[in-house]
């Protein structure tokens, strides 16, 4: 007997279409479809204190997709590792470094539901490109997956992708800087890290900036930290940052000279990629 709802309108097993998921408020952010009227209250109601805060989502997805193709192209890395990987969008990471490397490996990890049906879904014909379920703020989980050991040689030099994810921790406030070093430790040298992170840029956006993360942590999303440039350079310790370093999103090598001053979603996300010596 063929179900009478609607594709678009299945909850997957074990989705809760009641609790909003930073996977889906990120994708109604983005303007994709993969989200609930619970996840686009949520981006709604930050949209009401900052009108442009849609430009922090898509200045960090730019970031990502220059990042990686960087890192294919002139790095010549074939082995990438996506931790908090999201839901499929226009381009995702296999689709920006198999386009320079058809060989390159990817592996995406998250732990949304949704973003496992699709990922699998979209990957069934890659052999290239694998998806794991796992806690990206456990390293040992992710790094001791079998997929991840069988797939990924870490005597070699890979990238780790840490993109749009650790504002969202919740815990202790080094736990974070831990994770990293933690991931970093296990890399061989050579090895090139790609982060971005909610940012207070400690000027007149400030209060802005902590106005959204009022509405995150309060919503019923639940996380979303906005940190200073001196705590974000905790999170690469120990790396050597390419120029410019930490940098807003949207200043880090953009495609072309931006017109007009930054909007407060360019200014609220900044992101950096350092390489372990
Ligand atoms: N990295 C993508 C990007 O920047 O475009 C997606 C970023 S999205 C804001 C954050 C992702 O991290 C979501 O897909 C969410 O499900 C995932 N995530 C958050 N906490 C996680 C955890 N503890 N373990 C695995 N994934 C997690």
């Amino acid at each position: 007997m063929s179900s009478v709802v609607p594709e678009s309108q299945r909850v997957p097993v074990g989705v809760d279409p009641n609790r909003a998921s930073i996977a889906r408020v990120y994708d109604a952010f983005l303007g994709g479809k993969d989200n609930y009227e619970i996840d686009r209250q949520v981006r709604d109601r930050v949209l009401e204190v900052a009108p442009e805060a849609v430009d922090l989502a898509v200045e960090n997805r730019h970031f990502l997709i220059r990042a990686c193709r960087f890192l294919a192209h002139a790095v010549g890395i074939t082995q990438f590792l996506d931790c908090g990987s999201g839901l499929p969008t226009a381009e995702n990471v296999h689709q920006v470094v198999q386009r320079i490397n058809p060989d390159a490996t990817v592996i995406y990890v998250d732990n949304d539901p949704v973003v496992e049906k699709h990922g699998k879904a979209l990957l069934e014909d890659n052999n290239n490109t694998h998806f794991i379920a796992a806690d990206i703020y456990k390293p040992d989980e992710v790094l001791n997956h079998d997929v991840v050991r069988k797939h990924i040689d870490f005597t070699q030099p890979i990238a780790f992708l840490q993109v749009g994810t650790l504002h969202h921790f919740v815990g202790d406030a080094d736990g974070p800087a831990q994770i990293m070093r933690n991931y970093i430790d296990a890399f061989a040298s050579g090895s090139y890290v790609v982060i971005s992170h909610f940012f207070d840029p400690e000027n007149e956006r400030s209060e802005v900036a902590r106005k959204m993360e009022e509405i995150f942590t309060h919503s019923p999303m639940g996380s979303g930290s906005f940190r200073t440039q001196a705590e974000l350079s905790n999170l690469t310790e120990g790396l050597e940052l390419m120029d410019p370093g930490w940098e807003r999103c949207a200043l880090w090598w953009p495609d072309g000279p931006l017109i007009g001053p930054l909007t407060v979603g360019q200014e609220c996300i900044a992101g950096a990629v350092g390489r372990k010596p």
